[in-house]
């Protein structure tokens, strides 16, 4: 009988889904919320292609050549993307040629899943990291489709959504095709998210209509929420519960924590990630990194293909591949999975306990201390000053990095 990926393995790709010639695999959610790929007995023919074709089944299908690293600061978009604005420039080449642009977005239901966007215009629903895993969907086929028509495709996601890709598509369509993986610290689920939103508007007594995870015009990560009152609040303590929680990694999938993309072994054209700790090294950085650096890895030779139109949109500098390495954790390993990782995920999935309750009991900031109250007060007034990126290049000088 034809089994897929284990629920400890599995990345929710979705290549089998897109694969299946009798679209007989659906994506459903387990009792955690974690899509996870459900074969229809009654339409499956055994014809074993999504074995086959299964990322997490197989071994990767290719190895980096050449791999160099590049700091690079877009001209039009830094500060309006997580970081340097890489995913921008290059989507501004491809989309400048007539092509098609995939990636996340978070919907106006504040739903992540991929979307394919064919004007610059669009690219605003593109920018920006969304730390909840997206659902892609049935992007792969499209892709396939503007692909066969010869026309330019830029891809961008998680390392194993980018596996995911090649291995439906079966070939790299050099040529044609551009992918951008993102370093990846790991992903939690919608359902999670979700639940955020809920605890955070009840305990607010209002409605949330939009959500940032990042502060844009810098690469600090302050997450912030806008309320029916047209207003966006900076979140803090127990309020940043889910980013917290992200970050110390307690609601992450199960396949983050054997995560096989964590190393240089990269699969996408373009490796993309915050440029932490640019000009640490022997070589000086000399541009303000206060707004924001993106590395970028070349991963197979290509960046010459690409340099002049790249050159128009950014600045662009090589920088030594140790330098990147440095500080990305997510380079070199997976992230380590918590013994309250469980437990934590079961806690925002109740809907009778409130999100303080959630980040007392998991370990996370939620009281006001003098500290904190201390803290707080100097970085309101650095805001209100507009002294924030003077604040951020000091504080870069001096190792502190995020
Ligand atoms: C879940 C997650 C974990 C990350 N972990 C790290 C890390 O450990 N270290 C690090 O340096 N950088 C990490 N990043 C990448 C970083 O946050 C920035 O997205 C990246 O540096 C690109 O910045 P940018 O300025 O080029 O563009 P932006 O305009 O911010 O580009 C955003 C790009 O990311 C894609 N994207 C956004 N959210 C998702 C999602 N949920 N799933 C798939 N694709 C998405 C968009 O499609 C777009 O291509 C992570 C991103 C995500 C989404
Ligand atoms: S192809 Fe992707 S979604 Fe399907 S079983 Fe394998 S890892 Fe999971
Ligand atoms: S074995 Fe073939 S028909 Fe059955 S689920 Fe897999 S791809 Fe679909
Ligand atoms: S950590 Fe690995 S498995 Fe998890 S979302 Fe990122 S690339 Fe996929």
């Amino acid at each position: 009988m034809i089994e897929l990926a284990s629920p400890k393995s599995c990345t929710a790709c979705q290549a089998c889904v897109n694969v299946c010639p009798k679209h007989s695999i659906s994506m459903n959610p387990d009792k955690e919320g974690f899509l996870q790929p459900v074969i229809n007995r009654e339409m499956c023919i055994e014809c074993g292609t999504c074995q086959r074709k299964c990322p997490a089944l197989n071994d990767l299908r290719f190895t980096p050549k050449e791999q160099r690293a590049y700091a690079m600061i877009s001209n039009q978009d830094r500060t309006l993307s997580s970081s340097g604005g890489a995913f921008s420039v290059f989507s501004r080449m491809i989309l400048n040629q007539g092509g098609i642009v995939f990636g996340a977005t978070l919907d106006k239901n504040l739903q992540c899943r991929h979307i394919g966007i064919e004007d610059v215009s669009d690219l605003f629903r593109l920018r920006g990291a969304k730390y909840v895993q997206s659902d892609v969907g049935s992007t792969f086929l499209e892709v396939k489709k503007n692909l066969l028509k010869n026309r330019k495709v830029l891809f961008s996601g998680t390392p194993c959504q980018v596996a995911g890709l090649y291995s439906y598509l079966g070939k790299r369509y050099d040529d044609l095709l551009v992918t951008l993986d993102l370093i990846c610290h790991g992903v939690p689920n919608q359902q999670t998210f979700n639940s955020y939103l809920n605890k955070l508007a009840s305990a607010k007594h209002k409605k949330v209509t939009d959500f940032q995870f990042r502060k844009m015009d810098s690469w600090s990560i302050i997450p912030s929420v806008k309320y029916n009152n047209g207003k966006w609040e900076r979140l803090d303590l127990w309020e940043n519960a889910y980013m917290d929680a992200f970050f110390k990694g307690i609601t992450f999938r199960e396949s983050c924590f054997n995560c096989k993309y964590c190393n240089l072994n990269r699969q996408g054209t373009f490796t993309i990630a915050d440029f932490w700790g640019v000009g640490g090294g022997a070589q000086p950085f000399k541009k303000n990194v206060a707004q924001g650096v993106s590395l970028v890895i070349d991963n197979q030779g290509k960046i010459s293909d690409y340099i002049d139109e790249i050159s128009q949109l950014a600045y662009i500098e090589e920088r030594p591949l140790s330098e990147a390495v440095e500080k990305q954790h997510n380079l070199k390993l997976p992230m380590q999975r918590c013994p309250e990782r469980d437990f934590a995920i079961r806690l925002m999935l109740d809907d009778d306990v409130s999100l303080f309750e959630f980040a007392k009991q998991c370990g996370l900031p939620h009281k006001k201390t003098i500290k904190h109250f201390f803290v707080r007060t100097v970085k309101n007034m650095i805001d209100r000053l507009g002294l924030y990126n003077l604040y951020k290049t000091v504080s870069y000088k001096m190792g502190k990095t995020s």
